[in-house]
């Protein structure tokens, strides 16, 4: 189970960055899901512009991630519905079996946004992370 969910991460030939608004890797999913004391439930909604807006209580975010497209289609089928772990920036789309990153958002705060990579320097420290867990 967890090769597989390993797998999911890191099968992306466009895009290698486990920056935040990038790639959720494993460390912070786990960081966001096990460690984070309160996620906070929000309603969150994909902007024309490709700005993910998170909205709770009185407070709003607005955030980035490099595929906004996809989290438009996770969050549709949830209208909306998400948690949001504020200290690993990982928004989780609740109502999946097996977390992958059809649920699993990394969000970047604007000034935190940077272009995709396939550096291959850094698609092998991902790779090699995936041996060290078998
Ligand atoms: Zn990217």
């Amino acid at each position: 189970m967890r090769k597989h969910f390993f797998r999911a991460f890191i099968a992306d030939p466009v895009c290698a960055s486990s920056g935040p608004g990038h790639h959720v890797d494993i460390g912070r999913y786990f960081m966001a899901v096990v460690k984070s004391s309160v996620p906070i439930p929000v309603t969150a909604v994909v902007r024309d512009d490709g700005v993910v807006r998170l909205d709770w209580g009185s407070q709003t975010a607005e955030l980035w991630n490099h595929r906004p497209d996809d989290v438009d289609v996770a969050l549709r089928g949830t209208n909306g519905v998400a948690e949001w772990a504020p200290e690993w920036q990982v928004l989780l789309v609740p109502g999946a079996s097996l977390a992958d990153e059809r649920t699993v958002f990394t969000l970047a705060y604007p000034d935190e946004c940077t272009e995709c990579t396939t550096d291959s320097a850094l698609l092998h420290r991902v790779v090699s992370g995936v041996v060290d867990v078998r």
